[in-house]
């Protein structure tokens, strides 16, 4: 360490370092330029991220982020409550809300089964799902999760649960590149991945 360290100074470059995709550099630019922020301004930043800690949950019916009881899409009578969408990542109902071709609703589990990361179906939201499945009159689950190992696995997976309830359970037809992201996929790509599904 050098004789210039300043304590809280390092613990501010370690918290950026800690953000995804941020490295050891870039950590040290964002430090230096909370400290340049105005007192009022770094209140504001660090309530923000409070704010958002203390607010936002997870939507009691599709485990999708929200600040009410309810996620907006799940709370709107418009949609179309028998079709369930099922993905990983709440970035993932953003990018499939672009399309704009979708009308039915969402659930969310927050990540994928992945036994080397040490990621378990008991650590996702599939219970909720069920739940939903079992008491809601669901007639298809459509299965949007990333086609990447962990992907695939997870709607094998649930897709084996689903099935004994008498649900329909489809999967998104890809023109989404195998391994890809489905948050990065664009508009046109996700449409037509959502009107070719099959069933599985
Ligand atoms: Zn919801």
């Amino acid at each position: 360490m050098s004789s210039y360290n300043v304590a809280p100074l390092s613990s501010l470059i370690e918290q950026f370092e800690r953000l995804p995709g941020i490295g050891h550099k870039t950590a040290q630019r964002l430090a230096y330029h909370v400290l340049g922020l105005s007192k009022e301004e770094s209140q504001n930043f660090a309530n923000a991220i409070i704010e958002a800690h203390d607010k936002i949950h997870y939507c009691k019916i599709c485990c999708n982020l929200t600040d009410k009881e309810l996620c907006p899409i799940c709370s709107n009578e418009a949609r179309d409550k028998s079709t369930i969408c099922v993905v990983e990542d709440p970035r993932d109902v953003i990018a499939l809300e672009r399309t704009n071709e979708y009308k039915a609703v969402y659930h969310v589990l927050h990540g994928a089964i992945s036994p080397l990361n040490g990621i378990g179906p008991d650590q996702l939201c599939i219970k909720e799902l069920l739940v939903r499945v079992n008491n809601d009159s669901v007639k298809e689950v459509i299965m949007a999760t990333n086609p990447t190992v962990e992907g695939e696995a997870t709607a094998m997976y649930i897709s084996r649960l689903l099935k004994p309830l008498g649900v329909k359970v489809t999967r998104l037809a890809y023109g989404i590149p195998v391994g890809g992201d489905l948050e990065y996929a664009d508009e046109v790509t996700l449409s037509r991945a959502m009107e070719g599904r099959s069933e599985i």
